[in-house]
């Protein structure tokens, strides 16, 4: 049954790749263009018509009748401004459909509404998208017809970072060069590049698309602002998804060859804990594409949700009581020739350029947790981080059993001997191979954990862009690389220097590694007593972003300037006030309009019933009026609450901007909203379901 999909003949179809390019492109031409895009050189106007025409020549034969600069602006998702490509009319009446080098390289997205954090006056309006030559075009097709899309950073008149991708590209180069530094001191001469590599894996809720649209919660914020539980929860057993599998099946189906056509390569999907929960992985690439790739997915997902009837929600915390969603950022560094410097070999304990980068990783997360904390926080994911399901707010890295081990002898003797190796795994059943069990278990409650060859930083949202954990972890690992280099360089020995250094190392920072259980009580009080940040929500995540210290890594490594950073924070502030003051809002509306009517007229049905019911035949009627007291208790302590989130949401524009009114919604208006949602979720459970005016938890997670 269904449509033969051929992968291979589908994949890239719609991606001006580089199989594209050499084929259609004059050879001198993307010789050129390649230089640029391996050495990071500028490209001429000459060349850029070139590529330019064949691109559009392309494009068309793939049906577009318009191309869009695509970017990333700080808020989350990606903007894009349609041009078509025609001209103004000929003599004849007719059109031409031209697109020149200038039109492909630079763009000037009427983009004054984009947040800039005060770094555009509005006479300097003007914001510019520049051509990322190093993410390929592709052609989307959908609804509105097929667009050309040309990835592209965003900036503003004088220069500075407006966007997600900018300050990406400029923490590649970062870690680019001082990787190169730490492999010469290795004694390699022959890795020309060194590009930090990205897989993340998407989390995701469907629900049914006709539900979605009967509450109002989801369509304003993405999440259920009311909402009891139901009568079971995770521990649903699987055989209730069986309905459900042939119509999500088909839409990742879907998902995955729209996502091939682009040249994503999803590859892994599966269940999650949660039901009605999702995963999408695709095999891991380079950083800045891996970050394109994942805002795709994400459109994907929502895009072709809709054609199915379902609704994607990508909300950190869509039902409350229910595991939420977050990113796994998985993330390596790897020469141009194919070496990852993650990779610990078999015997990890004589890797001493493994051993190096392994305690710069720890000594950059040791020193710069809490701007990776900060680079993990959105509003969404303050409802998960620190609760019980997602990795704590605390930052720590699971290195395992084998590789804890070595650091335990570099740290008693200075010398590490030998390292664990695998036990067989005995599967007990004859026909099964037994195989060699990796040297590491898998720890699921480390916010970074180290697995195999790679990263693993779980913090991350799952509506968040991965940009920002990407740049920090960048530039955090480049400065630790550069100030290991300072020292190796200098010295008279330097097989001597290295084994002081990682010992150095391994000691100074080793309060930063935690093998156990994330999730325990017990880590957070032990985490205090080792100085560990916990930072619980994004309000107090942010200062950490234009701290000195942060200003001074990200102007050395020229990722920021200090301005760029101060606009992200007062943006962040902005952010949080703006959704949270959306959410009271909705609850507001909600409350109103939808919730108390519903109650009210259930009250008066049972008032009714108690006159019937007393009239008929003078029974007592204990039961129904013991129900009605209760209800129109819970529906006064509703009233109540409701009256107090309207008074303190109202006062918060008086509020200063930036931190203060942040601070306000979190502790003020966030604490109403929360009193106003318990009497309604206790009303929930009482109100005939027929007449209560949305569906339920039950409705939206089980009946998919
Ligand atoms: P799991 O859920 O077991 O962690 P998945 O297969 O779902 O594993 O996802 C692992 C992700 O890590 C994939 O996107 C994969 O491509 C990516 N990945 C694997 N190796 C590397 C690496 N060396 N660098 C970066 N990402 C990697
Ligand atoms: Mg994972």
């Amino acid at each position: 049954m269904g449509d033969y999909v051929n992968v291979a003949e589908i994949f890239g179809e719609n991606v001006f790749n580089d199989a594209v390019m050499q084929a259609r492109l004059p050879k001198k031409v993307y010789k050129k263009l390649k230089d640029v895009i391996d050495e990071g050189r500028e490209l001429d106007l000459e060349t850029a018509d070139v590529v330019a025409h064949e691109m559009k020549e392309w494009a068309i034969e793939k049906g577009a009748t318009h191309y869009t600069h695509w970017f990333q602006p700080l808020t989350g998702v990606t903007a894009e401004k349609h041009d078509s490509f025609i001209t103004a009319p000929m003599e004849n009446g007719k059109v031409l459909m031209s697109f020149s080098g200038k039109e492909l390289i630079k763009g000037e997205p009427d983009a004054s509404s984009f947040p800039s954090g005060g770094l555009r006056a509005t006479f300097e309006a003007r914001g510019y998208t520049a051509w990322d030559c190093t993410s390929p075009a592709f052609v989307r097709q959908d609804a509105a017809g097929a667009t050309l899309c040309i990835p592209t950073a965003f900036c503003s008149y004088t220069g500075e970072a407006l966007d997600q991708k900018t300050p990406l590209l400029r923490s590649m180069e970062a870690i680019n060069e001082q990787s190169l530094r730490l492999l010469r001191l290795f004694g390699n001469t022959t890795s020309k590049k060194v590009t930090p590599s990205v897989g993340p894996e998407q989390e995701y809720f469907i629900v049914d698309r006709e539900k979605y649209l009967q509450r109002k919660d989801l369509i304003f914020t993405g999440r259920t602002l009311f909402g009891a539980m139901p009568p079971k929860g995770q521990e649903m057993d699987d055989h209730y998804f069986g309905a459900i599998r042939e119509r999500i099946a088909s839409f990742m189906k879907d998902v995955n060859v729209e996502l091939w056509k682009l040249g994503v390569t999803a590859k892994t999907q599966h269940n999650e804990v949660a039901p009605a929960q999702h995963e999408l992985a695709p095999i891991y690439g380079e950083a800045n594409v891996a970050v394109d790739h994942n805002q795709l997915v994400m459109e994907t997902l929502k895009k072709v949700a809709g054609r199915h009837g379902l609704q994607c929600l990508l909300h950190e915390k869509p039902f409350a009581g229910v595991n939420g969603s977050g990113k796994h950022n998985n993330w390596s560094i790897t020469t141009d020739d194919g070496i990852n410097l993650l990779e610990p070999g078999k015997t990890p304990h004589e890797n001493i350029q493994f051993l190096l980068v392994l305690t710069c990783v720890l000594k950059a997360v040791y020193i710069h947790a809490d701007l990776l904390r900060e680079s993990a926080a959105d509003v969404g994911n303050d409802h998960r981080l620190g609760a019980n399901e997602a990795p704590p707010a605390i930052l720590s890295v699971y290195l395992g059993e084998q590789l804890q081990d070595v650091l335990t002898q570099l740290i008693s003797t200075g010398e590490a001997t030998h390292s664990l190796t695998g036990q067989r795994l005995e599967t007990g059943v004859r026909t099964l191979p037994d195989f060699m069990k990796d040297a590491t278990d898998r720890n699921r409650t480390s916010p970074f954990a180290f697995t195999g060859n790679k990263f693993e930083f779980r913090m991350v949202g799952s509506q968040d862009s991965i940009a920002q954990p990407n740049v920090v972890l960048n530039t955090i690992v480049a400065e630790a690389f550069s100030e290991a280099c300072d020292v190796l360089e200098k010295a008279d020995d330097f097989n001597l220097a290295v084994h002081d250094l990682i010992k150095e190392y391994a000691t100074k920072y080793q309060d930063i590694v935690f093998n156990g259980d994330g999730y325990s009580d017990e880590w957070v009080a032990e985490a205090k007593r080792r100085g560990l940040p916990n930072i619980k929500s994004m309000v107090d995540a942010i200062p950490a972003l234009n701290a000195e210290k942060a200003v001074a890594l990200f102007e050395k490594f020229k990722v920021f300037t200090r301005a760029e950073l101060d606009s992200r924070v007062e943006i962040e502030y902005e952010t949080y006030a703006k959704e949270i003051n959306i959410e009271a809002k909705a609850m507001i509306d909600i409350a109103t309009k939808q919730i108390i009517p519903s109650v009210i007229k259930y009250t008066t049905v049972l008032a009714e019933s108690i006159t019937a019911v007393k009239n008929a035949c003078g029974a007592v009627v204990s039961t129904q009026e013991t129900i009605l007291r209760e209800v129109s208790s819970l529906l006064a302590d509703t009233k109540r609450a409701l009256d107090q989130l309207i008074e303190v949401t109202g006062k918060a524009g008086s509020m200063g901007e930036g931190r203060e009114q942040a601070v306000y919604y979190r502790d003020v208006v966030k604490t109403a909203m929360d009193e106003l949602r318990t009497p309604v979720d206790q009303l929930e459970m009482l109100v005939d379901k027929a007449m209560w005016p949305m569906p339920s938890y039950g409705d939206l997670i089980f009946e998919v």
